[in-house]
């Protein structure tokens, strides 16, 4: 049994099911929501259209060429609904999850059962249910594990349509010329330094949502924990009550960028990336927000090109569930309580798509290599799935957060033998790289599902 058909559990079933086994994939939605999703496909990407970076010597990149050399169902899905996006792997997320959905729906070994599921099963089971978990659910994971489950809040970016933004103003660009349009990938607006100024502080004084839906469910004990921000994931009023010059140097950052009419550069952006394929709706990029929407209609339309933005979505806060993995998770993804059930997803403390789809990966493969009598793998800790896997497992159980693919988390390398006293960042990135691949083949042959 799979609980969640998100990214994790859609590609924890495939694995499942490729193995020649049964698997009963439970979903919620649409009956229940979870206040983020709006559909009812599998796998729906709840903010962002990105995947990241595609380079293969990035973190995110290598993560990716891991994954399809794995045999990813959902890289393959991302692969052939990709839209443009200079050097990241970004997908029209409605066609996505349709290739996500029909794959799994045809797919013979595969039952989806559209029900909540309120309470982890004694069978084997993957809980891939998520950061919005529903609240029975959670309840009995937290009675299971015996353990605190930590709580922080997250935020969405806004979406607005293309055609409302002033292309006068705008301009198109990727940052250092980097994209796979002649014309650049992204849609720019540039501010100056008074304009920044005054953007800035009337974000500052916009109204936000009170929080209380979260407020309530910390109360009445469901949600207990502390609750905080993830600090990837920030909304931009936060960050610029931290200093002024906060968001120029964070999500407004400019560098790389010229606007073609001055030719020099802007002082600070607002950066849009282009969200489907019909390409006509555009999402503000690290914008995550909470203010009302009212507010952010009107402080976004102070922005130059934005003045008669209109939004297909606005942005706002949602709750965001991980267990505490270091304590109660294994590196092969089954718990250390009952070695025949298995997390997998953000609900580990993977952050990001990608490094969700791999644990759903890890978790599939080894439920199934569990039902077959074989034992369950690693991945190597020099691969960037590996590294990910490992640092959940094994960080600091009191100061344990989310983490994104990085290669910090990756093994050191040998350092030079030429007289040199390190290596450069572009050759260190390079060689984590070609390490990663070459590392993963005798796992790959291992895992391989024909
Ligand atoms: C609002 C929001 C925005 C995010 N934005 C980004 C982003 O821009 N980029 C990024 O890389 N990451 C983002 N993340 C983090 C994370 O990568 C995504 O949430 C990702 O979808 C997590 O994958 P998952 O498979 O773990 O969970 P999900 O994709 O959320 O899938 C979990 C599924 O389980 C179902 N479910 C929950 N409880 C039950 C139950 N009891 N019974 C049956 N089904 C259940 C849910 O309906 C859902 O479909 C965001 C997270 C949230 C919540």
């Amino acid at each position: 049994m799979v609980i969640g058909g998100g990214l994790a559990g859609s590609e924890a079933a495939w694995q499942i099911a490729n193995r020649g086994i049964g698997v009963t994939l439970y979903e919620m939605r649409p009956g229940k929501q979870t206040g983020a999703h709006t559909g009812s496909m599998l796998s729906e990407l709840v903010c962002s259209n990105s995947l990241g970076s595609n380079l293969p010597d990035r973190a995110s990149g290598l993560l990716k060429e891991e994954l399809r050399r794995l045999g990813s169902l959902l890289i393959s899905c991302a692969d052939v609904t990709a839209v443009p996006a200079g050097g990241a792997l970004a997908v029209d997320r409605d066609a996505f999850a349709k290739c996500v959905t029909e794959k799994i729906d045809r797919h013979p070994h595969i039952r989806v059962q559209r029900q909540e599921q309120l309470h982890v099963p004694a069978e084997t089971c993957i809980v891939a249910s998520g950061p919005l978990t529903s609240p029975a659910l959670s309840a009995d994971i937290r009675t299971l594990l015996g353990t605190e489950q930590l709580f922080f809040y997250d935020a969405l970016s806004p979406i607005i349509y293309k055609d409302s933004i002033d292309m006068d103003i705008a301009f198109r660009a990727s940052r250092y010329q980097r994209g796979d349009t002649e014309s650049g990938d992204y849609i720019n607006c540039p501010l100056n330094e008074a304009e920044y100024n005054s953007f800035v502080t009337n974000l500052l004084d916009a109204e936000k949502i009170p929080l209380r839906d979260f407020e309530q469910e910390i109360q009445s004990g469901v949600l207990a924990g502390a609750h905080r921000f993830f600090e990837g994931c920030i909304p931009v009023e936060i960050l610029a009550a931290r200093g002024r010059d906060a968001l120029a140097y964070g999500p407004m950052r400019p560098v790389g960028l010229l606007d073609p009419r001055s030719g020099n550069r802007p002082h600070a952006v607002i950066q849009l990336r282009q969200d489907n394929i019909a390409d006509t709706l555009y999402n503000l990029v690290g914008f995550q927000t909470n203010l009302k929407w009212g507010e952010q209609r009107r402080v976004l339309r102070t922005v130059p090109g934005m003045e008669r933005a209109r939004f297909a979505r606005y942005g706002m806060m949602h709750r965001n569930t991980f267990i505490n993995s270091p304590a109660v998770l294994l590196p092969t993804m089954q718990s250390r309580v009952r070695n025949n059930l298995f997390f997998a997803g953000q609900i580990t403390g993977v952050e990001g798509y990608v490094g969700n789809v791999a644990t759903g990966l890890l978790a599939g493969i080894n439920a199934a290599h569990l039902m077959s009598g074989d034992h369950c793998v690693t991945l190597p800790r020099d691969t960037m799935s590996g590294a990910l896997c490992h640092y959940v497992t094994h960080a600091d159980i009191s100061t344990f957060q989310p983490m994104k693919a990085n290669f910090g988390l990756m093994p050191t390398l040998e350092p030079p033998t030429n007289g040199r006293k390190k290596w450069t960042k572009r050759e260190r990135y390079n060689m984590y790289s070609n390490r990663a691949l070459k590392s993963l083949e005798p796992t790959r042959k291992l895992t391989s599902d024909t």
